[in-house]
């Protein structure tokens, strides 16, 4: 079978290549892959930046958003052949930590997790691929088109998990969201914040475009720009920071409403420092009861929520979402830096 493989460590290595059928183990699904979706981290692990291979192996298969069919299930599993999945990327630490030995793997504390399609463990762009039957996640047939999108949201949904569990330390009723960013992460962020009946507000520095037209179709505010000088009247309850940009990080600590929450989602590079009065965003945060937390990755109950939300949402609205779909013989192409409209770029793995 045909896989999009690449050596971790080495740039330019990235092709796709005739591998070995994988092998349904004990408790496995064998799958059809149909799409991955690609993302940063995907453009990390090519460019050298970043990757570990299995033991043993110098190459690796890449692609860790998901979906496929079960072509065979274990006896007595949960899903039978015809069914959609994603695939869970991370597993637990062997060890395991405390956090890992109570399924809360995406807060792992020793950092001894694997990842599929990113740390020792194979990735889902082939086109067959297994996974334990505990470690994936039913999509509703209806969502064949966009079902690449649960990782992602499965990253999202943790986040407003954790938003509600902080907002829970005491009388909790947002009303108004800010999402800085309007990458897949920050619209799958806006449209859950929809879902909660709350005010959505999307700051992105791309000028009126599909980004703009995704925001309105859920109903939200969109803003074109770099700075949140616009909120500083009227702060939001809440802010979902997807960007990673040193200076939209800094102003969110002190942009949010009394007893405010700040999701920081989004990754630096590092290497620019910003000059900051550390002593305005220490009274601004303590003075306000504010909370500012970094979320990344999800376990299993998050990919549930997901699968969840995305079934809720206008399908004609996800699929806006994914703007690039490249077959698999033309995989290349899906890492070629593309334009601001672009939104998600996903590999057909039966083309
Ligand atoms: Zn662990």
């Amino acid at each position: 079978m045909r896989a999009l493989t690449f050596e971790p460590g080495s740039e330019g290595t990235l092709d796709v290549r005739e591998v070995p059928d994988p092998r349904r183990g004990q408790g496995e699904l064998l799958v059809e892959g149909l799409t991955v979706g690609i993302c940063g981290t995907d453009r990390e692990l090519i460019g050298a930046g970043y990757g570990w291979p299995p033991p043993g192996e110098e190459r690796m298969v890449i692609g860790h958003e998901s979906l496929g069919r079960v072509l065979e299930a274990p006896d007595g599993s949960a899903f039978s052949p015809g069914e959609l999945v994603a695939g869970v990327v991370r597993r637990p630490d062997p060890v395991p930590c405390g956090a890992c030995a109570r399924g809360e793997f995406d807060m792992c504390r020793n950092g001894g997790y694997t990842e599929r399609g990113i740390k020792e463990l194979d990735g889902f762009a082939s086109e067959r691929w297994t996974v334990e039957a505990g470690y994936a996640v039913k999509v509703e047939r209806s969502l064949e088109s966009v079902g690449a999108l649960v990782e992602p949201a499965s990253v999202v949904a943790k986040a407003w998990e954790q938003i509600e569990r902080i907002g829970a330390r005491s009388w909790f009723e947002p009303r108004t969201l800010l999402v800085t960013g309007a990458g897949p992460i920050g619209l799958l962020a806006a449209l859950l914040g929809r879902q909660r009946g709350l005010e959505v507000h999307v700051l992105d520095r791309s000028g009126p475009g599909l980004k703009s037209s995704l925001v309105e179709g859920i109903g939200a505010t969109y803003h074109s720009g770099s700075s949140l000088a616009e909120f500083a009247e009227a702060k939001p309850d809440l802010i979902i920071e997807c960007t990673g940009a040193g200076p939209l990080v800094i102003d969110a600590m002190t942009t949010t409403a009394a007893a405010g929450i700040v999701c920081l989602c989004g990754l630096a590079s590092g290497g620019r420092s910003h000059r900051v009065d550390a002593g305005v965003i220490n009274r601004d945060i303590v003075l306000e009861n504010d909370v500012v937390f970094g979320t990344v990755n999800g376990n299993l109950r998050h990919y549930r929520d997901a699968a969840a939300a995305l079934a809720k949402a206008d399908l004609a609205w996800l699929e806006r979402l994914i703007t690039r779909r490249v077959p698999l013989t033309r995989a290349l192409e899906a890492f070629e830096p593309a334009g601001h409209d672009n939104v998600k770029t996903v590999i057909d793995l039966t083309a």
